[in-house]
């Protein structure tokens, strides 16, 4: 299954789609499935965030080496003792203990989609001139970069390509042989873009239209609402249940409960109490995933509301847009798959 992700991934699908698939064949997320086998994962009430696939989840799947067989930690830290809030860690500063199990993905695999990730955030020059599809452009065949090439037509007139990286320098291992014309790259990327601003709008429109309670429905927010509600309840309950000990300690003190008792007690109220703190923890992750969900449907909506029809690409806008190009085979019609940022 983890393979199947990190192979759709690599072939163009985004991770909607592959959430989305995922959900439609009923494959259960790695939560659900532990709960299938019988785990106990402590009193879950809202299995609202987890019984589904999210985007979220796929992305951070793709970049955890615990599939190349490597245990990393230290990833986040708690921000003060006793809190539950917890930042980042850069990643130079992780624990990393390679090769501690069998790895279930290929280094090639990983090694081609991290520096797909990598290459996201590194423009690139080439003979001075900002190359707008630098490391966006990839071979549906095999996953490497496409490169831009410039070639003489019969005319003698200079034209750029780009072309897959299996196809360059004395390297011919890819079978995606035919380079793709810059300006025919430009033209489908600039329709494609076009396309999704007005689909954008037509939907903005028909929502206001027809449903303008449930078109600025912000889902995420309602969902931090509900689970900020629950955390609420939950630390109550283990202050609740300190208080509880308190009394508890009081009363063997006072030689009302007997030494066994007291240890009987005690031994099942610290489980009651771990069994909180973890849903205290996963309560805070969860509301940590809306909040990013929140972030990402407000930048999707600034950014569509700054464009309304493109005519000319450049890095911004590509940057802005699109976060990979899989260039198919050219046998019969060329397929081009954009994976969208927004
Ligand atoms: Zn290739």
């Amino acid at each position: 299954m983890v393979k199947t992700i990190f192979d759709l991934y690599k072939n163009g699908t985004g991770y909607i789609k592959i959430a989305r698939h995922l959900n439609n064949q009923g494959i259960p997320t790695p939560h659900n499935y532990k709960l299938q086998m019988g785990v106990n994962l402590g009193a879950r009430k809202n299995l609202l965030l987890t019984d589904k696939w999210h985007p979220d989840s796929i992305r951070h799947m793709l970049k955890d080496e615990v599939y190349i067989g490597n245990l990393a930690q230290g990833k986040r830290r708690n921000i003060s003792y006793k809190s539950s809030k917890s930042q980042a860690v850069p990643r130079d500063k992780w624990i990393v203990v390679e090769r501690t199990h069998e790895p279930i993905i290929d280094m090639d695999t990983w090694n081609i989609l991290q520096e797909r990730f990598s290459g996201v955030s590194r423009p690139q020059k080439s003979n001075g001139e900002i190359q707008i599809f630098s490391q966006k452009v990839f071979c549906a065949d095999c996953g490497r970069l496409f490169r831009k090439k410039p070639a003489k037509n019969k005319y003698g007139q200079v034209f750029n390509y780009l072309v897959c990286k299996g196809r360059t320098n004395g390297d011919y291992s890819c079978n995606n042989i035919k380079a793709i014309p810059y300006e025919e790259l430009e033209n489908i990327v600039i329709s494609e873009i076009n396309l999704l601003l007005d689909n954008h709008y037509n939907q903005e429109i028909l929502a206001h239209e027809f449903d303008s309670e449930s078109a600025g429905k912000d889902e995420a927010g309602l969902k931090i609402q509900a689970l900020n509600r629950e955390l609420d309840t939950t630390r109550l309950l283990a202050e609740q249940k300190q208080k509880y000990f308190k009394t508890l300690y009081e009363d063997k003190i006072k030689g009302l409960i007997s030494e066994q008792q007291f240890t009987e007690l005690n031994s099942s109220f610290r489980s009651e109490v771990e069994k909180l703190e973890k849903r205290i923890d996963i309560i805070s992750e969860e509301i940590n995933i809306n909040i990013l969900k929140q972030n990402k449907r407000q930048d999707k909506n600034a950014v569509l509301q700054k464009y309304r029809n493109i005519e000319k690409l450049d890095k911004n806008i590509i940057d802005e847009f699109i976060e990979s190009i899989m260039i198919g085979r050219a046998e019969q019609k060329r397929q081009v798959l954009i994976q969208w940022t927004v």
